[in-house]
């Protein structure tokens, strides 16, 4: 497990906690437009100053009392075998965990969920089940875990990065009628051009605000909370 950054206070990050936020490096996935190449790419990754496991111990032991939360986030934190054990050592300290992840690995989601070892979960739906190939070979992958969350065991959302270029509003009432339920939280996040995988991402302009919020009224009924970040 690589520990490639930690940020040390966060009040958006995990909904009502005051939170540190742990960025693991890695990922399974290539997607064009992400913004944080520096834990996806093996030569960017390598790049990056790392933390490692004792400091961030000794921090969380430190701000025991003071922060309530932490977002383990990436890349994508479930392609580390040993994310459970981790998980566990930060719970023992007394704070809640968050996971953020691409939804790519339902096995680990379970185990981390059934095992008690995480109290929340973001869980990405970057495109339509019938577009999912362009990302991701194996959609059952992403569906078991939209059925794993579904049990309810666990607070959770889903969410979608609105990009330019890629995602039509016909996109988005496909990904809806696929996720769709009556507790479901569902999160558009507006993109940002920033040093993105592939550079020709960073020409491209966000969606004027209007735009999203014309999808986000489009698919509410879909939703017990449909909202834009
Ligand atoms: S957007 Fe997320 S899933 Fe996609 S490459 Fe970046 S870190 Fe991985």
């Amino acid at each position: 497990m690589i520990i490639a950054g930690l940020q040390k206070l966060t009040l958006i990050d995990y909904p009502g906690k005051i939170s540190a936020t742990v960025f693991l490096a890695g990922c399974n996935f290539r997607c064009p437009w992400c913004y944080s190449r520096e834990l996806v790419l093996p030569e960017e990754i390598k790049k990056q100053p790392k933390i490692l496991e004792k400091e961030l111990f000794k921090f969380l032991e430190d701000r025991k009392g003071l922060l309530e939360g932490v977002v383990l986030c990436g890349g994508e934190p479930t392609i580390n075998k040993d994310l459970p054990n981790f998980s566990e050592r930060i719970k023992n300290l007394g704070y809640s965990v968050k996971l953020d992840t691409n939804g790519s690995n339902p096995k680990m989601l379970k185990k981390l969920i059934d095992s008690d070892l995480i109290d929340y979960v973001a869980m990405d739906v970057k495109l339509p089940k019938e577009r999912y190939s362009e990302l991701y070979s194996k959609v059952e992958d992403i569906e078991k875990s939209i059925k794993v969350l579904k049990e309810n065991k666990i607070g959770f959302e889903f969410r979608t990065t609105v990009i330019p270029s890629v995602h039509t509003k016909e996109d988005f009432l496909k990904i809806a009628k696929w996720i769709e339920g009556p507790k479901i939280k569902y999160y558009l996040q507006n993109f940002r051009a920033e040093k993105t995988i592939d550079p020709k991402f960073e020409k491209i302009k966000p969606y004027p605000d209007k735009y999203l919020l014309d999808i986000q009224k489009s698919i509410s009924p879909f939703f017990e909370v449909c909202k834009i970040r």
